[in-house]
């Protein structure tokens, strides 16, 4: 199956991407984790992404659009894929369309701004291997220590207060039009994200099938 995964920012997309691939078995596809992965080893393109990413900004098209064409050439994804923060924006979904890539299905996980903000000021990451946590809803076993790891918990500059206020007003100008994109090819479901993951998850699965 290759599912696009849409939804504000905090909106519970990478939890869900995570649950889809495990009971799937198809790779996820991260766009937010790539960049953040090359922005960390100091790549070319990392550096480029850097300040677009810090202030709540979409990267250019053409970089995303990219890691994702060489991404989804590799052999793991030859069963489906899960696409998690790709398409951002209508040019990526045509990029995509171009490529040939036939979607099966877009997801759509749907919460409101408050509730966003709320979960994305609690939200921390294991500076080491990646791994995501919330202080309420996902709490690591031991406070700002990774379960996995053992690495340090923080908070990533884009999860900061102001700057998800922004990465909400671009969700909205530059990534909700893809709904209707999506609705016009007949491939778009909504999901009404509920409070817990596991609430969210059997609707997501329910509309998988
Ligand atoms: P995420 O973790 O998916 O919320 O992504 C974090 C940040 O990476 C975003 O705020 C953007 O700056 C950048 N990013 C991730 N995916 C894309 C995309 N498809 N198009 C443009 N920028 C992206």
């Amino acid at each position: 199956m290759k599912l696009i995964l849409l939804g504000a920012p905090g909106a519970g997309k990478g939890t869900q991407a995570e649950i889809i691939s495990k009971e799937l078995n198809i790779p996820t596809i991260s766009t937010g984790d790539m960049i953040r992965e090359a922005l960390k080893s100091g790549t070319e393109m990392g550096l480029k992404a850097k300040s677009y990413m810090e202030s709540g900004a979409l990267v250019p098209d053409e970089v995303v659009i990219g890691i994702v064409k060489d991404r989804i050439a590799l052999d793991d994804c030859k069963n489906g894929f899960i696409l998690d923060g790709f398409p951002r924006t209508i040019p990526q979904a045509e990029a995509l369309d171009s490529m040939g890539v036939d979607i099966d299905l877009v997801l759509d996980i749907e919460v409101k701004d408050e509730v966003i903000v709320k979960r994305m000021s609690g939200r921390r990451v294991c500076e080491k291997c990646g791994k995501t946590y919330h202080t309420e809803s996902k709490p690591s076993k031991i406070e700002g220590v990774c379960d996995v790891c053992t690495g340090a918990l923080i908070q990533r500059k884009d999860d900061q207060i102001e700057t998800v206020k922004t990465r909400l007003e671009t969700y909205h100008k530059e990534t909700e039009p893809l709904k209707d994109y999506y609705d016009a090819q007949g491939k778009l479901k909504i999901v009404v994200g509920k409070d817990t993951i596991e609430a969210t998850k059997e609707l997501v699965m329910a509309a998988l099938k």
